[in-house]
């Protein structure tokens, strides 16, 4: 997202998150790196791991997952090409109806709040005529921010499904819990890594660039 730059997201080692994290800027295997379900534990989270049709249907989801996480990217691409931050997000309903998608539109919009998950957020609500957003999961190419997780809370999205974190700004897992945060009263299940290293490298391959142009222009700081 466009709250880091790119000297940040490419030098900075990313903070220790009792090693669960992956990295965005390092090779992470793609798939399902992770799931937490933090309002579902004990005899719930036993019956949820157990069976063969339960195995299936979560290789269902994980499936279901890259394929809309496919799609988020497909909105990153989209921002890329606008010189933004490539960075996307798709809401999906919680029957696998797609609700919404948005890519990160800060520097057209000249708008600090809008950044991808935001955008799907204010589509979505406007669309289902409701700010309630319950059952639904965002699918997001990068770790949302403070103020996106927050309005992920606010919404009421059942899941949030990213690919790579992000070490200067994740406020899902990196530097706050917020999803999963008890003191809040509503949390959402986590799946981190999706597709992560196709997220990761958007980022890198745009921050490389802007680099390249800096450099062209005869400056090292990549600012005009
Ligand atoms: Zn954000």
């Amino acid at each position: 997202m466009p709250r880091t730059t790119s000297r940040a997201i490419l030098s900075r080692p990313t903070p220790e998150n009792n090693g669960r994290k992956p990295r965005w800027n390092e090779g992470v295997r793609e798939g399902r790196a992770r799931a937490s379900q933090p309002e579902m534990s004990g005899d719930s989270a036993r019956k949820e791991g157990g069976g063969g049709a339960t195995a299936a249907a979560q290789a269902m989801r994980a499936g279901d997952d890259e394929r809309w996480m496919r799609l988020a990217l497909e909105e990153a691409d989209r921002a890329a090409a606008a010189g933004e931050v490539p960075v996307g997000c798709v809401l999906v309903d919680v029957d696998g109806r797609e609700l919404a998608r948005g890519h990160n539109a800060r520097e057209t919009l000249a708008d600090p709040t809008a950044h991808a998950e935001m955008i799907a957020i204010r589509e979505a609500a406007a669309r289902t005529l409701s700010w309630r957003l319950e059952g639904a999961t965002a699918y997001v190419t990068l770790e949302p921010c403070a103020m996106c997780a927050g309005a992920l809370v606010h919404a009421r999205v059942r899941r949030v499904v990213y690919g790579c974190a992000d070490p200067k700004g994740g406020a899902i897992d990196t530097m706050f819990g917020i999803g999963r945060d008890t003191r809040l009263n509503h949390r959402f299940e986590i799946v981190a890594g999706v597709l992560a290293e196709e997220c990761a490298e958007r980022l890198r391959s745009f921050f490389a660039q802007l680099r390249t142009a800096a450099q062209a222009r005869g400056g090292g700081c990549g600012k005009p």
